[in-house]
Formats: C-alpha cells, sequence, structure tokens
C-alpha cells in the first residue's frame, strides 16, 4: 500500500495523477475489486457526521484529492499532496488509457437522459471505447435491482457512479461485490460534465485554485452547500493550532 496522509481523518493516497493511473492498471489486473473515491471538502466535513461515509473512505482502495482545498489543507497533515487529481480528470485519463483494450465501463447516475447524452459525447471523443450500457441515477427499490441485474449481465470492468456524495460512496460499498467489475468510482457531477449540461471550470479558475468560486457564480444554489469550506478551513487550522 502507497503511502496516506490523513485531513480530518480521511486518508488521501499521496498520489499524482499518473500514480493514480498506474494504481488503477494494477487494479485492472490484479484479482479483487477496488473502490475509488474522490472526496472534496465537503465530503470531507460530511464524513464527521457520518460514521458509515467515513468507514467508506478508509475502506477504499485509492482516495484522491477531488478539491484544491484538499491538498491546501494536507501542507497541515503527515504528507503533503502533490497535486489535486479530480476524479473528473481521472476518469478521462482511464478512457484513454482503455480506449483501445477490452475493458468495458458502465455510465451509473446523473439526471434522466444524462448518462446517454454522456456516453454519447464520450463515444464520440474516445472512438474505441467499450461503454457497455448506464442508467439514470434516479430510481426505486424495483428498479434498482433490474439496474444491478443489468450491470451483472453486462459486467462492465469499471462501474461508474455519479449519484452525489454519500449516496454514491453507500451505493459502491453496498453492492461491488454484486457485480463483477474490477474498479467502482465514485464520480460526483461528471456525467453533467461529460455531457454537456455543466462547464467545467475554464483553466484559468482551475489554475488559481478556484473553480470551486466558479461553480458558486454558475450554480448560486450551491451557495449554502459551499459554507461548508470555510468551516472545513478553520477546523483544519484549528486543529494545527491545538497541535502546537
Ligand atoms: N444524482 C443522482 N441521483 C440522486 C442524486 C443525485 O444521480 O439521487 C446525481 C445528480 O444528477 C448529479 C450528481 O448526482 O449528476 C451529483 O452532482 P453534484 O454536483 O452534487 O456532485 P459533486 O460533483 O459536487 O459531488
Amino acid at each position: 500500500m502507497g503511502k496516506k496522509t490523513h485531513i480530518l481523518d480521511v486518508p488521501f493516497d499521496v498520489v499524482t495523477m499518473e500514480d493514480a493511473i498506474e494504481k488503477v492498471r494494477g487494479f485492472l489486473q490484479d484479482e479483487g475489486q477496488h473502490i475509488i473515491c474522490t472526496p472534496n471538502p465537503e465530503i470531507v466535513m460530511q464524513a464527521q457526521e457520518d460514521a458509515a461515509l467515513m468507514n467508506i473512505l478508509k475502506a477504499a482502495d485509492l482516495v484522491i484529492p477531488d478539491g484544491i482545498g484538499v491538498v491546501w489543507a494536507s501542507r497541515y497533515s503527515e504528507a503533503k499532496l502533490p497535486e489535486r487529481v479530480a476524479g473528473y480528470d481521472l476518469t478521462q485519463r482511464i478512457f484513454q488509457e482503455i480506449e483501445n483494450t477490452d475493458y468495458t465501463v458502465y455510465f451509473f447516475g446523473g439526471a434522466p437522459g444524462v448518462s446517454l447524452a454522456a456516453a454519447k459525447k464520450m463515444q464520440e471523443k474516445y472512438p474505441h471505447l467499450k461503454i457497455v450500457g448506464g442508467h439514470n441515477g434516479y430510481f426505486d427499490e424495483k428498479e434498482e435491482k433490474k439496474i444491478l441485474y443489468d450491470i451483472k449481465k453486462l459486467s462492465p470492468s469499471i462501474l461508474l457512479v455519479g449519484l452525489g456524495a454519500p449516496k454514491q460512496e453507500k451505493w459502491i460499498y453496498d453492492n461491488i461485490r454484486l457485480t463483477t467489475a474490477k474498479v467502482a468510482i465514485g464520480i460526483g457531477g461528471s456525467f453533467d460534465v461529460m455531457s454537456g449540461k455543466t462547464k467545467r471550470a475554464p483553466k484559468i479558475f482551475c489554475k488559481l485554485g478556484l473553480e470551486w468560486f466558479y461553480r458558486l457564480l454558475k450554480q448560486p444554489s450551491r451557495f449554502m452547500r459551499m459554507l461548508r469550506l470555510p468551516q472545513f478551513a478553520l477546523i483544519v487550522l484549528k486543529k494545527q493550532y491545538l497541535k502546537k
């Protein structure tokens, strides 16, 4: 197992994007099933109050920092995270990686029509990518059984799950064993971005570490959720101060 660094108890892997891709290669080749989580500061905060989510993050095989806030916070933990490794970017790198192989992928999550639109867009971008199926992320118990049956039948190597946190982490944890997927990743709103429904922040925002600010401008409804960001920073700093 590689080096970990803990941010408010959440164990992040100290990896670059290249290291993360190398790990995924290993996951696809070995015998087991592997869970990848992509927490941002909001999810780290959720885990403080949700023991089940925290346990899943602790049990996951790869935990990468989806938000720049997590990279910032790592300066106060046992090892510094080298860079932001966003779930969306990792997924794009995986598509490049597997495009010309026999590995397959299933798109699960998003509003009705979004996973299909995302699959179409990704198929244009990666013509040889083998997308074996998909389903939206709004389902009742009966439909969930059907979705699971579908996933089992199609046996994708990689299961992308975009149900938002903590639903996606819990769903993956409870169900991965019922599938034959080698890798399952919780990817939040990535299908929205892949489909073109929402736009990723312009590069300059990302470079300055201000992607969160761009998202706030575009979706003011996120304001309440985003109050968790300063809360996160305060708790990290308070812990650091108490250590001294
Ligand atoms: N979603 C879903 N089922 C649900 C709740 C949410 O499929 O029951 C989807 C929603 O459509 C969106 C994603 O989960 O595509 C969550 O997006 P959000 O931007 O909140 O996630 P983040 O990227 O911030 O984790």
